[in-house]
């Protein structure tokens, strides 16, 4: 063939074109942020389709987010003026949740099984760890789930688990038990969690070399993005979807007619399909879920005869960003050194910002976006990014304040909120009556008077007979339970059957409703002709079940938004129709099960966009401001005790600061309230790898009549002529650590922050505040160095202040 098109090569350097125009088993491209990965994936698969060297039902595509999905769907069909129809270009969760609703049977599951989040899998490790009086062994549904979860992500399901577990030990006896009945409790509900999607895809196929050998021959161009983030189960997938089919079972399948012939080659095997992956090891930032960087180190040995591409042009970031960005994660060791470089220019500085308290350091955030909003500079190109949700309030609370349009990308939770779960669980319930969870959640609410004790005895008559729960309560008659609970459990089960009811498509003469074993097929038997649609089902399960009218009546002021949270869920049950036609309620389950953090974004919208650092991999913005860069938050305070933690860390600090093209802020706050707390915090050891010529440090207004330095003292140290190691941070890993810096906020600021040490303030106390002008102290709380001052300011309003710091002055 003769390649793609000029029009999907013009614009791109040669490493780039390379890439695209590369044909062979195996791509390895590995290059730093904002190089054109992505890019050219997308360029990669539109010349495939272009050149008719594949069809778009050979393609398979895996992104990071459903939104990087969307996108690179769109732009695929923008080069080549078609829609990229029939490609599978999706995450992990979403295409293994397709194969296995295909092979359901063969995974021993029915195809309207329920994804559990990580939410219903604490429940069910609750109740486990309960049962089990684990907790006395210090087992906690978070921590046993982690240790299920990173187990599953090796592959090691409960049996392998079993063979190398030593019984003798109480913990490890104790927890298999935990692990077992896990696993029991989600199979018999008929329910798969996240890692599972991925693990049952990859047993399936090696239960089923004959499945796999379908989908084997379907994929013939398999590429992945963010390769390094991949742990160890969807390496396996990978793997099992580039092997070549055997001659045997290409000849044995034929026989049988479910194969066709076409794809062998000379010696009659079908060759593993070409594998693509894109990735920056320095991107990787999900070991704590199992990512193994190892699978981009070892890939060439992994797939012989890879060929390797390297880019090292950057086209999102100006020089000033790029070299910051080179300069921190030179810190880490054992890593290729790579030098990005840009052609756009310096650009500005970077602006580093030193707030006073958290809420300082939002406003200041606040004011700089409506600057450059003033330049004009779109709300949505800007975005702020944080390591922790819980760093949102203050944000919040000051864009509020400020008539800012935000947007909290994966914080809004309205799938977490109870009143949506309970909604979920009605829908969730009627698609898969094995679900327990489900049904449970919902057995008495609205409350119908059905206590635990009913429930315990439903769940013990379904077990001594044999019965799923759903089906025991169609039996409450035979319980002896009271007249008005036996019909309210009655009632209950009629709900749920007439809504499953509606689901049952009109039967079209002929039409075969089975699954097809051809992956190749698209027809979808879970949707279907006549069947009620998704909103219609909700709408009658809140009716009737009387769920929306218990909320619309309380008194509680709570429930009214909850009564208008249940309206938005139909809402949003109607747009998915709209978005999605032909598709069903399990379609409609799964989406939402999916739905990553990345996935609400909404580029159109005018909006800045809030979200945790993790979320914003992939992404990127015109400015981007991040916040609280300090100790215990950046590094966060959990991964000091993980091997790798700080070099994890550091990452996702590159990884933050690699997302900005024209503007960067870092910034952090000397004070951080938490939980009600208010505590000093530190710098982060991060801030000072980056040159100090590249910052141009500003100050709170409320140090600003402070004398001295522009930026925290610790990060002046490089002004002393040492270099960056001295702090401990060595990228040379043959000498010991150094010692932590010694230094504490209030000296490391120390030339702009008075330490007003133990200046005596008590309730009735005038003061005067350098920022906030005269005020009233009503109450002093707190001890020691934490001690804090509430004031009441003559103007400014109530304020907290930390006394050894604030810049206050006793009248
Ligand atoms: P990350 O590591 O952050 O995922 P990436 O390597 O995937 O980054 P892309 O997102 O593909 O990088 O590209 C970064 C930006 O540079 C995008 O806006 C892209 O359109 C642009 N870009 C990439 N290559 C070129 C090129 N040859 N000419 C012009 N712009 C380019
Ligand atoms: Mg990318």
């Amino acid at each position: 063939s003769s390649g793609p098109s000029s029009r999907l090569t013009d614009g791109l350097n040669p490493p780039q074109r390379e890439a695209v125009e590369y044909r062979g088993p195996a791509l390895l491209i590995v290059a730093g942020a904002g190089s054109g990965k992505t890019r050219v994936l997308t360029h990669r698969i539109a010349g495939l389709i272009e050149t008719r060297e594949a069809w778009p039902s050979q393609i398979l595509a895996i992104t990071f987010t459903n939104k990087a999905a969307a996108e690179m769907r769109e732009r695929v069909s923008a080069l080549l003026g078609q829609a990229s129809e029939g490609m599978w270009i999706s995450t992990f969760h979403s295409a293994c949740v397709r194969i296995l609703r295909r092979e359901s049977e063969k995974a021993g599951l029915t195809s309207t099984f329920t994804i559990y989040d990580s939410a219903d899998s604490r429940t069910v490790l609750k109740r486990i760890i309960k049962a089990l009086d684990a907790d006395t062994l210090g087992f906690t549904p978070g921590n046993a789930g982690a240790q299920i979860s990173k187990l599953k992500n090796e592959l090691t399901d409960v049996d392998a688990y079993a063979r190398n577990a030593n019984m003798s030990d109480p913990k490890e006896a104790v927890f298999l038990e935990i692990f077992r009945q896990y696993t029991r409790t989600l199979r018999s509900a008929g329910a798969l969690d996240f890692d599972d999607l991925i693990g049952e895809t990859v047993y399936l196929f090696r239960a089923f070399p004959e499945t796999a050998a379908l989908y084997r021959r379907r994929f013939r161009h398999i590429l992945v993005d963010e390769y390094q983030d991949t742990n160890h189960a969807q390496y396996s997938l990978i793997r099992e979807l580039t092997r070549p089919v055997s001659r045997e079972l290409v000849v044995e399948m034929e026989n049988k007619g479910v194969l066709v012939r076409g794809l062998e080659d000379e010696t009659g095997i079908i060759p593993g399909a070409s594998l693509t992956v894109v990735g920056d090891s320095d991107q990787s930032i999900y070991a704590f879920r199992g990512a193994d960087i190892r699978n981009i180190t070892e890939f060439e040995r992994d797939f012989p005869g890879a060929r390797v591409v390297l880019l090292e042009q950057n086209y999102r970031s100006t020089q000033n960003i790029l070299s910051a960005a080179n300069a921190v994660i030179s810190n880490n060791f054992d890593r290729k050194a790579k030098n990005l470089f840009t052609t756009v220019g310096d650009g500005d500085k970077i602006t580093g910002y030193t707030g006073y308290s958290g809420h300082d350091e939002a406003q200041f955030v606040a004011d700089e976006i409506e600057a450059l909003h003033r330049k004009g500079m779109a709300y949505r190109d800007i975005a702020v990014f944080y390591r922790t949700n819980a760093q949102t309030r203050a944000l919040e609370e000051i864009f509020v304040r400020s008539a800012l349009p935000y947007r909290v990308v994966g914080g809004t939770k309205f799938y977490e909120r109870a009143e949506i779960k309970d909604a979920m669980a009605y829908l969730i319930a009627v698609a898969n009556p094995l679900d327990e969870l489900a049904i449970r959640r919902i057995l008495n609410t609205p409350k119908r008077g059905i206590g635990p004790a009913t429930e315990t005895q439903l769940a013990q008559f379904a077990e001594t007979n044999e019965l799923s729960f759903r089906a025991a309560m169609r039996e409450a008659g035979s319980l002896g339970l009271g007249p008005k609970v036996t019909n309210a459990i009655l009632q209950l089960a009629a709900v749920l059957d007439q809504a499953a009811a509606m689901l049952v498509p009109v039967q079209v003469d002929g039409a075969d409703q089975t699954p097809s074993d051809d992956p190749n097929a698209e027809t979808d038997a879970r949707g279907g002709v006549g069947a009620a649609k998704v909103s219609e089902v909700l709408t009658f399960l809140m009716t009737e079940s009387g769920l929306l009218e218990a909320l619309r009546r309380s008194r509680d002021p709570q429930d009214e938004t909850r009564a208008e949270n249940v309206e938005e869920l139909v809402a949003q049950t109607k747009d998915f129709e709209k978005e999605n036609p032909g598709s069903g309620l399990v379609d409609f389950l799964t989406q939402v099960s999916l739905v990553a953090a990345a996935d609400d974004l909404d580029d159109s919208s005018g909006t800045v966009s809030l979200m945790t650092l993790h979320t914003a991999k992939g992404l990127e913005y015109d400015a981007v401001f991040l916040t609280g860069i300090e100790e215990d938050l950046l590094p966060h305070k959990m991964s000091a005790n993980e091997p790798g933690g700080p070099a994890e860390e550091r990452r996702l600090f590159y990884v933050g600061i690699t997302r900005a093209r024209q503007r960067l802020y870092l910034s952090l706050a000397m004070t951080r309230s938490q939980f009600g707390d208010t505590s000093v915090a530190m710098p982060s050891r991060y801030l000072q790898e980056i040159p100090a010529d590249l910052i141009d440090w500003r100050q709170s207004p409320g140090m600003a009549n402070s004398r001295g330095g522009t930026q925290p003292r610790a990060l002046n140290a490089r002004r002393d002529g040492r270099g960056p190691g001295q702090y401990g941070y060595s990228s040379d890993p043959t000498l010991p650590p150094a010692p932590r810096p010694k230094t504490e906020w209030p000296n490391a600021i120390g030339a702009q922050v008075r330490d007003n040490g133990d200046l005596e303030l008590a309730a009735g106390d005038r003061i005067r505040h350098t920022n906030f002008g005269e005020g009233r102290v009503s109450q002093v709380t707190g001890e020691g160095t934490k001690r804090v001052a509430h004031v009441q300011f003559d103007t400014a309003g109530a304020k907290k202040l930390l006394i050894k710091i604030a810049p206050i002055e006793k009248l």
